[in-house]
């Protein structure tokens, strides 16, 4: 078999070789424009198509990449169908022939499939490019062979054609070059991804792309010979080869156009799109850069190219001084090379660099500034420019001052606050311990602070507070602490000194005393005119084995002890305090299990109208403490108000009371009533009312057998509640006591205003009411005034028979003391009752 044989079986066409020369073949010669249009019709289409493919790879959905794509091989497929068939109507023939145009025009497909085919390829990223390369090499052989072989045979003509097998070896050869090229184009697209029309390397392809195809035809046209034959065909009419090639141009002009315009007009629409967002971005960034931080930007060598206004504001230089100066110039001498050896290095490797320089003013002024500078890259990653932040380290100073303010002084009266006053305390403590010193510390707390600021707005207990603050630190030397704990309560740390312990005993006694002094003055705030005073605690220290909490605590404890004192008082911190304080602590720790260990108990107290006859009974509670012994009942009292233990205690005693009702009722003990002591935190409680009428519900108790004692205190602060509160009670049959009646503040207008059914006069009075005669004059008065409100009258604390014979005369009708019976255990006072008189009335 013959190598003309072996191309035959793939490809329908005569081949040639040199043995078959010299040949009768055809004269045939090329009209250059033919050849010149074919030529120009490629390069344009290839840059059509390059152009439409680079659009399908950055398209930004799939529907435009596959429309594209679709466009490119079109016009692709259409541009080498044409080339190559303008080429043959460029050949100029003795004899006539025509073309069978529709074969033409399918032999464009397969070239469309197979460019389609060859798009797709060379966009997949993940495709090995030699494999890529190879089959599209092929693909595109095999095509363009086809289409030959289809318009050779679309060709109508009176001669046989053979080809010369050398020249349509080179010409296939010449038709592997086309890939490549296109190939290369892509590469090059990916990397320049601008907006331009078309790419320079575009352009250059495009013409190799040209040249190439033409090639291939050319030489395949070389070696293409036309033999004249005598068989008798049809007659050929000859084509009108120049209206032909026109049609044919405009064809793939118009398809060349739409390649070109229309994805070119969704470009230019998405730059509109893009533009409008750079357009925005450029606003914000305009924005951002006339904030009141100087910012400076510089090209790559660090020359100046722009500056906002806070700059020219801050330097005093204008724009134009400043624009094309070196960074480095504004900066003082005094920053050194290595200075700008670290921010080099810097900026070279993190891209980035602050920290303080000195900058200098137009004025000639350095100031110290924070100068942060960032790089800025472009799109091929290298350095563009830098963009320097410049800001006042004074405004830092103050910031941090704001910052170190808000942390160790009090936001209310700018005072130290408790974590400045440890530092200093503690700092104080060293110094007393290194240099054998000794200071003092006096902690105050305001007596009736908490009345005015709940009373009031709490706006004029603030600034009842600020006054407070001045008026400490009026009175202080440079080297003292005036400190806000919380609350009211301050402390006055004095500086620790050298000097005799007794001559600082004196100084804070004095000290003391002219901060009473101080507090007592009236406070004139807004409308008001205001009182307080303060209990003040002192304790000295030398910082030898003292800790900052110790000391403070021994402070407090001298304060408590001042406020048990009556208030408005200063003292001394004594071991002995502690010890009260500690045992206080123990008493409270052990009254918590009281209630639930069965050590309370209820003694009775008889109230009489004459030794014989009994009124009534008033419940005093007691405490049997199993760690403590038996307790004082005014003290432990006194502890289960302060910590609200009392709240537990109290309705142990209304239950405790109500069941003893109960009991006597049984055992057919007559009883008029039972008074109970209610402490004013207890009747203070939102349920209080609801409390009592429920417990003497629950246990069956006639509301008429109960006397609630309360003291002045309870309705001092708050009347209208206390109003209320008791009428509701009345309402409900319960009655109501005023205890130790004389010792408080109450006035008249307070005891016409309130419910009350007894007055108990207290027995401080009774005491006294021989020896003093005011005393006289005070029971007189309280005496007809509770007569005249239509009040029962017990006294209180009648321990003697003179007592009683005084308040007699004075019209008492009703006692409670000593002198009658003391408070008995519950069998005892069974006991007692059985032995009198008991009134009902
Ligand atoms: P109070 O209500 O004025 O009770 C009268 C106090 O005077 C009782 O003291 C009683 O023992 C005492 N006393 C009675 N007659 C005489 C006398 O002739 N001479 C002297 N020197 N004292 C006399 P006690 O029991 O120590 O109670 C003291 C205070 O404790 C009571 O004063 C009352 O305010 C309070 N208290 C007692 N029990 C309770 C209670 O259950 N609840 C509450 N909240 N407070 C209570
Ligand atoms: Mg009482
Ligand atoms: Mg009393």
């Amino acid at each position: 078999m013959t190598n003309d044989h072996l191309l035959l079986l793939i490809i329908p066409l005569n081949f040639i070789g040199f043995y078959h020369f010299p040949l009768n073949a055809l004269d045939i010669s090329y009209h250059h424009c033919g050849v010149l249009l074919s030529i120009a019709i490629m390069v344009l289409s290839s840059l059509s198509t390059f152009g439409a493919s680079e659009r399908a790879a950055s398209a930004s959905n799939m529907r435009y990449t596959l429309l594209w794509r679709g466009l490119a091989a079109t016009c692709m497929g259409v541009g080498i169908c044409s080339t190559h068939f303008i080429g043959l109507l460029a050949l100029q023939l003795p004899i006539p022939r025509n073309y069978d145009l529709n074969q033409v025009a399918l032999s464009a497909i397969p070239m469309i499939f197979v460019s389609y085919i060859i798009c797709w390829l060379m966009q997949r990223p993940d495709f090995n490019r030699l494999l890529t390369l190879a089959i599209s090499s092929i693909l595109f052989g095999g095509a363009f062979a086809t289409m030959y072989t289809m318009d050779i045979a679309a060709m109508k003509i009176n001669a046989d054609i053979v080809h010369f097998t050398p020249l349509i070896i080179l010409s296939s050869i010449m038709a592997l070059l086309c890939v490549p090229i296109a190939f290369q184009t892509r590469f090059a697209i990916i990397l320049k991804n601008d907006y331009a029309f078309a790419s320079k390397t575009q352009v250059i392809n495009s013409i190799f792309m040209g040249l190439a195809v033409a090639g291939v035809h050319y030489t395949a046209m070389l070696g293409t010979v036309f033999i004249p034959t005598d068989k008798k065909g049809p007659a050929i009419e000859d084509i009108d080869i120049f209206s032909l090639a026109g049609d044919v141009s405009l064809v793939a002009f118009i398809i060349m156009l739409m390649t070109s315009i229309i994805p070119h007009i969704f470009r230019f629409r998405e730059m509109i799109d893009v533009l409008q967002k750079n357009e925005d971005n450029l606003k914000i960034s305009a924005t951002a850069f006339e904030t009141h931080e100087s910012i400076i930007v510089t090209d790559e060598h660090l020359k100046i190219i722009r500056v906002n206004k806070a700059f020219t504001r801050s330097t005093g230089y204008k724009e134009m001084d400043v624009i094309g100066s070196d960074l480095k110039e504004f900066n003082a001498e005094d920053n050194d090379t290595i200075f700008y050896n670290t921010l080099w290095e810097s900026l070279k490797n993190k891209g980035n660099w602050s920290g303080k320089v000195n900058s200098r003013r137009k004025n000639g002024d350095v100031v110290s500034e924070w100068q942060s500078v960032s790089a800025v890259k472009n799109n091929d990653g290298e350095i563009s420019n830098y963009v320097a932040f410049l800001s006042d380290i004074k405004e830092f100073k103050i910031a941090e001052k704001e910052i170190e303010k808000l942390a160790f002084y009090d936001y209310l009266t700018g005072l130290p606050n408790r974590r400045l006053l440890y530092e200093r305390l503690a700092h104080e403590l060293n110094l007393a311990r290194r240099y054998q010193r000794a200071g003092v510390i006096l902690f105050l707390d305001l007596d009736n602070f908490k009345t005015i600021n709940d009373s009031l707005d709490h706006s004029i207990g603030d600034q009842l507070l600020v006054e407070t603050a001045k008026r400490l630190q009026s009175l202080l030397r440079d080297t003292d602490t005036a400190a806000r704990l919380g609350g009211d309560e301050f402390i006055i740390l004095g500086s620790a000194q050298d000097g005799i312990h007794f001559d600082l005993t004196e100084q804070s006694h004095v000290l003391a005393e002219k901060v009473i002094q101080a507090l007592l003055q009236p406070y004139y705030i807004g409308e008001h005119e205001l009182y307080i005073s303060a209990s003040i605690g002192i304790t000295l220290y030398t910082g030898i084995d003292e800790t900052v909490e110790l000391l403070l605590k021994k402070a407090d404890t001298a304060m408590y002890q001042a406020k048990e004192n009556g208030r408005n008082t200063y003292r001394f911190y004594q071991d002995s305090m502690q010890e009260a304080a500690d045992a206080r602590l123990d008493i409270d720790k052990n009254l918590r299990l009281a209630v639930s260990n069965n050590e309370l108990e209820l003694c009775y107290q008889a109230q009489h109208t004459d030794k014989e006859t009994i009124t009534g009974v008033e419940a005093l509670l007691r405490w049997h403490s199993k760690a403590l012994g038996d307790m004082s009942k005014t003290e432990f009292i006194a502890i289960a108000e302060e910590s609200n233990l009392i709240l537990v205690v109290g309705q142990w005693v209304l239950e405790t009371a109500c069941k003893q009702i109960k009991q006597w009722e049984k055992d057919d003990i007559q009883i008029p009533h039972i008074s109970i002591n209610i402490s004013a935190k207890q009747f203070h409680q939102v349920d209080f009312v609801s409390n009592i009428i429920h417990t003497a519900s629950e246990y069956h108790v006639d509301p008429k057998k109960l006397i609630l004692e309360i003291t002045e205190s309870v309705f001092l602060n708050n009347l209208e509640e206390a109003i209320d509160k008791m009428h509701i009670l009345k309402g409900k049959g319960f009655k109501f006591a005023i205890d130790d009646f004389g010792t408080g503040y109450s006035s008249l207008t307070y005891l016409k205003r309130l419910p009350f059914d007894q007055l108990k006069i207290d027995q401080s009075f009774v005491k006294e009411l021989i020896n003093r005669p005011t005393d006289v004059v005070i029971v007189k008065a309280i005496i007809s005034m509770a007569k005249g409100l239509n009040l029962d009258i017990i006294a209180e604390g009648i321990e003697t028979k003179e007592h009683f014979d005084f308040l007699s005369f004075f019209g008492c009708p009703c006692y409670q003391g000593f002198y009658f019976s003391k408070p008995l255990f519950i069998e005892e006072f069974n006991q007692y009752v059985k032995t009198r008189v008991v009134n009902k009335d």
